[in-house]
């Protein structure tokens, strides 16, 4: 019998790897001679270099060769006058808001489905990493109740990822605080798990960004477009649920 598909994928490294190693049988693809596959495979490819890049770290990797590995993912220097220069490893010149945004979504898309392939196997050197594995996969390990948008803001100068339906415990510790007028009012924090995703979400979104020259002291951004990670404390969920219960009662 045949080894099965299944058999053979035994963690997310893997799994990302049948993706990107699958030749495509599909007919429609081979008669056009052009697949419709290759963004799906582009994405495993962004994803899996992404999550080696963050293992290679914990395991401790030469210095020289991590500065090796970043040289080639970002070329970035600093010119006589402090302005800033960058290029993101999914930067392409022309691509449009459209197409970096879509490029965003599958990037997601894929990580949350290697997600569900366990990053680690019992019995290898890796299992103690296994413990905290939001670190090395962010987007793959968070809590498969939240939903992820991606958008593009008005004069599509920047794109808006949102985190919704974030577990409560999961999310946010309350903290209980006096105001200015000492009366105790709660004030939501984000757990570092939350940290990380946005920081995760952040820097995949920035992977489609360019900087030409931005200048910090001279207040000029030459960035491609800006991106944004959004999510509601629990106190701004309640508060939206309220307006749009009121605004319900005053239609109906
Ligand atoms: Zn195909």
């Amino acid at each position: 019998m045949a080894k099965s598909k299944a058999s053979k994928t035994r963690n997310r490294i893997d799994a990302l790897r049948a993706v990107i190693d699958k030749e495509c049988t599909a007919p429609t693809c081979q008669e056009s001679g052009t697949c419709r596959h290759e963004g799906e495979k582009d994405a495993a490819r962004h994803v899996l270099g992404r999550l080696l890049e963050k293992l290679k770290e914990a395991a401790g990797d030469e210095r020289e060769e991590r500065a090796q590995m970043w040289a080639e993912i970002y070329e970035r220097g600093y010119d006589a006058n402090g302005s800033t220069y960058s290029t993101g490893a999914k930067y392409r010149a022309g691509q449009s808001m459209k197409e970096r945004a879509a490029g965003i979504r599958a990037d997601i898309k894929m990580a949350r489905k290697a997600g569900q392939t366990p990053l680690v196997q019992e019995g290898t050197g890796l299992v103690s990493q296994a413990l905290e594995t939001y670190r090395f996969d962010p987007i793959g390990e968070a809590p498969a109740q939240i939903k992820f948008r991606v958008r593009i803001g008005p004069g599509y100068g920047s794109i808006h990822i949102g985190i919704d339906n974030i577990p409560q415990e999961w999310g946010w510790t309350a903290e209980e605080v006096a105001d200015y007028k000492g009366k105790k009012v709660t004030r939501w924090r984000r757990t570092q798990a939350l940290k990380d995703l946005e920081a995760e979400l952040k820097s995949i979104g920035e992977a489609y960004n360019a900087d030409h020259g931005s200048n910090l002291y001279t207040d000029v951004s030459r960035k491609a477009f800006y991106v944004f990670v959004e999510s509601d404390d629990p106190e701004t969920l309640a508060r939206c649920a309220e307006y749009e219960r009121k605004h319900r009662e005053r239609r109906g």
